[in-house]
C-alpha cells in the first residue's frame, strides 16, 4: 500500500468505526494500517507557550525557565527531562538550615583572624546582604562567605573549641564567592604560611633589636649578637637562610638564659640589700613614730613585685621622709642644744659654788686657828667679825646659786617640754591636723575626710566627680638651685594660684611633698581636664618671684573620673598613672586617665 492508498483506507475506517476524525486518531489509525510506529511530533508551540508562562521572579526560577525554553528550542525531550529531574530533586532536597548558617556566621564573625579585620568582615557581610535579592541567593552567598572566613587564619585562642583552619580546609572545599573567588586552598594556605613566617621573622627582628638589645646593656657582647641576629632575621628569605637563623637563635637563647638568671639574682640581691638598709634605719630611729610609719610603707612597697612606677614611688617617699626628717630634726637639735648649754652653765655655777665654799672652809679654818690662838676678847671679836663677813658672803653666794639653779631647772624643764612637743608634733604631723601648715591646703587626713564627703555626695546625687593629681615638674632642681626656703615659697605660690583658679566648690589638698590633689565635684572628665589646663595657664601667667627673679613653675597632671562603685583612692591611683604618663610624655601637660 502506498501512502495515498493508506490515507484513503484510514479515512474509510474512521467513518466505518465512527471514530472522531481528530489528527491524533487519524495518525494512530494510519500507522496501524501502514504497520509503522507513530513518531510523535514535538509539541513545540504548546511547550513554548507553557515555558513563557513560567514564573521568573528569582534567579533560580529564571534559570529553570531558560533551561526549559532552550530544551523546547532544541525540540529535546531529553533536555526537558534533565531540567525537570533537576527541579524535582531540588524540591525534594532539605530546606535551607538558616539557624545553623546564622550560628556559623556569628562564630566566624566573632573569631579573630590574622588577615581579616572586623571592619573587613562587616564590609563583606554588608555587601552580601545588599546584593542578594532572594532568600535562596542570600542563603547561598552567606554560606559562601562563612566558608571563605573559615579559611582565614584564626589567631591563637580566638575561637574556643574551633577547629584550626588547616584541619578545616582539608574537609571543606573552598567556595568561590564575590571578591575572593578562585583561590585554591593549598596555594592560599602556602601563601598565608609564607606571609605569616615573614611577619614572624620581622617581629623577631624588632624584638631582638628594640627589646632584648636594651635589656642587654650590661652585656654589650650579647647585645651586639642580638643586633646581628636581627639583621639576619630580616635578610632570611630562603629555607637555608631561615634554618641557619634558627640555629643561631637557639645558641643565642641558650646564652640569654644565663644572663636572665644572673639578672634575676642581681635584682634579688639588690632588694635584699635595700631591705637590710631600711631595717637598719628602723632600728636607729626607734623613738620616731612618724618615720617608722613611712618606713613601713616603703618596706611594704619593696616586698611586692617591682615595677618602674613602684620604684619611683619608693624613691619619692624616701625623699619625703628624709626631707621632713631633716626639717623637724633641726628644731629638735636646737632644743637639745639649749638644754646642753644650760647644763654647762649649771655645772659652771656648781663649780663656782664649790670653789667659794672650799674658800670659805679654808677661811673658817684660818679663823678657827686664830680663835684657838686668841689671847683676848679684842682678838676674838676681830676673828668673829671676819667669820661673820665670810659667812655672809657664802650665804649670799649660796642664795644666788640657789636662785640661779631654780631658774635653770625651770628653763631645762621648759626645753624638755619643747623637745617633747616637737617629738609629738613629728608623731602626729600627718594624723592630727587637717591642714598643711606650709601651704594651707588640706593635708592627707583632710583630703581623706573631704573625699569621703564628696564621694558620698556624688553617689547620693548620682553626679560625676573628678580627681586630679598634679606633681610639680623638676622641683628638686628648683630646691637645689634656689634652696629649700625658696622651694617652700614656690609650694605656697603654687597652692595659692591653684586655689584661686579652681571653683569654690573644688578642694585642693597636698598629697605628698610637691604633689597636690584637686577634688572636682559635679564635673565630667573633659571639663575637669579643661579646668586643670586653665590652672596650668594661670600658673604660666603668675610667675613665682624669687629675689625679684621670675621663676616659671610647671606641673604634670593626671585626671580621673570616679567610676561607679569605685573607691576614691583607686581613682587617685588612676590619676597618678596618667600623671606619670604626662611626665613620661615630656611634663607640663594634663592627661585623662
Ligand atoms: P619631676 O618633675 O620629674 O617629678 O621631678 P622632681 O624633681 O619634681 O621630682 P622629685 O620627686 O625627684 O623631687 C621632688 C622634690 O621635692 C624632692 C624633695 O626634696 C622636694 N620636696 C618635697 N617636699 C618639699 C617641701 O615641703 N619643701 C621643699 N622645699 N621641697 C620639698
Ligand atoms: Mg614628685
Ligand atoms: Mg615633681
Amino acid at each position: 500500500m502506498n501512502p495515498s492508498e493508506t490515507a484513503r483506507e484510514t479515512l474509510k475506517r474512521l467513518a466505518q468505526q465512527r471514530i472522531p476524525p481528530t489528527p491524533d486518531n487519524y495518525r494512530t489509525l494510519y500507522h496501524e494500517i501502514a504497520g509503522t510506529t507513530a513518531t510523535e511530533s514535538f509539541p513545540e508551540k504548546t511547550l513554548r507557550q507553557l515555558a513563557s508562562g513560567l514564573p521568573r521572579s528569582t534567579p533560580e526560577q529564571l534559570r529553570f525557565a531558560r533551561q526549559i525554553e532552550s530544551a523546547v528550542g532544541d525540540k529535546s525531550w531529553d533536555g526537558l527531562k534533565v531540567t525537570l529531574t533537576d527541579l524535582l530533586n531540588k524540591a525534594a532536597a532539605e530546606p535551607p538550615n538558616w539557624s545553623q548558617l546564622i550560628r556559623d556566621l556569628l562564630t566566624r564573625f566573632e573569631a579573630r583572624h590574622a588577615d581579616l579585620t572586623p571592619a573587613r568582615k562587616r564590609e563583606a557581610l554588608d555587601h552580601v546582604l545588599a546584593s542578594a535579592g532572594s532568600p535562596e541567593l542570600l542563603y547561598g552567598r552567606l554560606q559562601a562567605l562563612v566558608k571563605n572566613w573559615s579559611q582565614a587564619t584564626v589567631l591563637e585562642g580566638a575561637v574556643p573549641g574551633e577547629a584550626r583552619p588547616g584541619e578545616e580546609t582539608a574537609t571543606v572545599p573552598p567556595a568561590p564567592t564575590s571578591g575572593t573567588a578562585g583561590a585554591k586552598p593549598a596555594a592560599r594556605q602556602a601563601d598565608l604560611a609564607k606571609g605569616v613566617a615573614g611577619e614572624l621573622l620581622d617581629l623577631l627582628a624588632q624584638l631582638l633589636e628594640n627589646t632584648i638589645g636594651i635589656l642587654l646593656v650590661d652585656t654589650p657582647e650579647l647585645a651586639e649578637e642580638a643586633t646581628r641576629l636581627a639583621a639576619s632575621a630580616r635578610a632570611a628569605h630562603g629555607t637555608e637562610e631561615v634554618a641557619s637563623f634558627v640555629a643561631a637563635m637557639k645558641r643565642f637563647s641558650y646564652r640569654l638564659n644565663f644572663v636572665a638568671e644572673d639578672q634575676a639574682e642581681l635584682k634579688a640581691a639588690l632588694l635584699h640589700l635595700l631591705r637590710l638598709i631600711i631595717d637598719n634605719i628602723n632600728e636607729l630611729v626607734l623613738d620616731d613614730q612618724w618615720l617608722q610609719g613611712q618606713i613601713a610603707v616603703v618596706l611594704d612597697l619593696v616586698s611586692q613585685p617591682l615595677n618602674l612606677r613602684r620604684l619611683d614611688d619608693v624613691e619619692r617617699r624616701m625623699k619625703d621622709v628624709i626631707y621632713k626628717q631633716s626639717a623637724l630634726k633641726k628644731s629638735l637639735l636646737d632644743a637639745r642644744d639649749q638644754i646642753k648649754e644650760m647644763l654647762a652653765t649649771f655645772v659652771d655655777r656648781l663649780a663656782d659654788f664649790a670653789e667659794s665654799t672650799s674658800d670659805y672652809h679654808d677661811k673658817i679654818e684660818v679663823c678657827a686657828d686664830k680663835i684657838s690662838k686668841a689671847k683676848d676678847i679684842v682678838d676674838l671679836s676681830e676673828v668673829l667679825q671676819e667669820v661673820m663677813r665670810e659667812t655672809r658672803v657664802i650665804q649670799l653666794n649660796a642664795q644666788r646659786s640657789r636662785d640661779e639653779l631654780n631658774l635653770m631647772r625651770a628653763r631645762v624643764g621648759e626645753a624638755e617640754r619643747e623637745v617633747q612637743r616637737l617629738q609629738d608634733e613629728l608623731a602626729n604631723a600627718s594624723q592630727m591636723v587637717r591642714h598643711d601648715p606650709l601651704t594651707g591646703a588640706l593635708n592627707r587626713k583632710g583630703m581623706d575626710d573631704a573625699l569621703e564627703t564628696e564621694v558620698a555626695r556624688a553617689h547620693r546625687h548620682n553626679s560625676q566627680l573628678c580627681l586630679a593629681l598634679l606633681d610639680i615638674d623638676n622641683f628638686k632642681k628648683l630646691n637645689d638651685s634656689l634652696g629649700h626656703a625658696a622651694g617652700d615659697a614656690a609650694l605656697v605660690h603654687l597652692a595659692k594660684v591653684v586655689q584661686d583658679a579652681i571653683r569654690p566648690e573644688d578642694t585642693l589638698a597636698r598629697y605628698g611633698g610637691e604633689e597636690f590633689v584637686v577634688i572636682l565635684p559635679g564635673t565630667a572628665l573633659e571639663q575637669a581636664v579643661n579646668a586643670m589646663v586653665r590652672v596650668q595657664r594661670e600658673l604660666t601667667r603668675r610667675f613665682f618671684l624669687h629675689n625679684n627673679d621670675k621663676i616659671l613653675i610647671t606641673f604634670s597632671c593626671g585626671v580621673a573620673e570616679l567610676g561607679d562603685g569605685e573607691a576614691a583612692m583607686a581613682a587617685i591611683q588612676r590619676a597618678d598613672g596618667a600623671m606619670y604618663l604626662a611626665k613620661r610624655a615630656g611634663k607640663n601637660r594634663v592627661l585623662a586617665a
